[in-house]
């Protein structure tokens, strides 16, 4: 049986191995997939090997930009984003390296919540990995601008500055922008510690901008909340987004992508 694992450090909380199983029983596919702890000193260790006999692994926190560094091919995402969610062993034993929280992402916002982005307004807050995923899938998808908020603005910058000349991008601080725009992705991690980002009410127009926080829970987010009590038109989480990333690594690793509509409602009820 082929084997799979997602590699992380804390790895207890993953849903991975579930939707793997989903995605398995689906598509009469005969994997297993596990979660494996790596020591925080020795992720290449466990990432080699598992992958002696594995044929591919998922990598979560904090542990996407080593495994950049450990693989030996890398996809335009991975490149992009500077860090691997999805390694896959190749015939000749060498590790290829995807991304897909990008396509993930972009998957669950215009196809499962229809929302079309182009000539939208996008603020992205965040610029650690995730948001630095997300940013070559957000302007193919031709908004009318981008920005990049951070509560650093430095990073924020830096950021930005890599993906000139690819779309209309922009960087800023939290307190920067009061103009109302259309669509706020939260990647920062400040819903973990059930924290809201310090940006000002006035980016919501009450009835018109959607919220998207990639972090998803048994309860709306920090951000979601907020975002709900300041009249945001739409609050989504990022339990779709999961999905679809999952969904994206086992269609590279088993040629064949699984419908995610019936898993997300399954999640939805499990975690309720
Ligand atoms: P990083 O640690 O790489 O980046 C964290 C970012 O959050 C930084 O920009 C940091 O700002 C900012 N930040 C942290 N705390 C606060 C705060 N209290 N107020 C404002 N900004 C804050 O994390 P990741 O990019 O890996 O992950 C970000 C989020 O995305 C997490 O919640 C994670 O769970 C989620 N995620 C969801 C996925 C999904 O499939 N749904 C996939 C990947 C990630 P600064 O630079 O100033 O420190």
């Amino acid at each position: 049986m082929d084997r799979y694992a997602v590699i992380g450090n804390p790895v207890g909380h993953s849903k991975s191995p579930l939707i793997h199983r989903l995605f398995a029983e689906q598509t009469g596919q005969q994997i297993s997939y596990e979660a494996l702890l790596a020591p925080l000193d020795d992720f290449a260790g466990t990432l080699h090997g598992f992958l002696r006999d594995g044929q591919g692994a998922n990598v979560t926190v904090p542990f996407k930009e080593q495994a950049w560094a450990l693989v030996d091919q890398r996809s335009a995402e991975a490149e992009a984003a500077g860090a691997v969610n999805t390694v896959m062993r190749l015939a000749d034993g060498r590790l290829f390296g995807d991304n897909t929280d990008g396509r993930g992402l972009l998957q669950d916002l215009q196809v499962n919540q229809r929302i079309a982005l182009r000539g939208l307004r996008v603020l992205l807050l965040g610029a650690g990995g995730a948001a630095r995923g997300a940013i070559r899938p957000l302007l193919q998808a031709q908004p009318a601008q981008l920005c990049v908020v951070n509560r650093t603005v430095a990073r924020a910058e830096q950021l930005a500055a890599q993906f000139v000349g690819q779309g209309p991008i922009s960087a800023a601080g939290f307190d920067w922008i009061e103009e109302p725009v259309d669509l706020i992705i939260n990647a920062t991690s400040a819903s973990l510690g059930g924290e809201v980002p310090g940006i000002s009410a006035k980016l919501i127009e009450p009835g018109h901008t959607l919220c998207y926080d990639m972090m998803y829970g048994h309860e709306a987010t920090a951000f979601n909340r907020w975002a709900a009590d300041q009249g945001a038109a739409r609050c989504i989480d990022g339990l779709g987004m999961l999905i679809e990333q999952a969904a994206e690594a086992f269609a590279l690793w088993r040629g064949i992508r699984p419908q995610t509509a019936s898993i997300l409602r399954k999640l939805r009820t499990s975690s309720a």
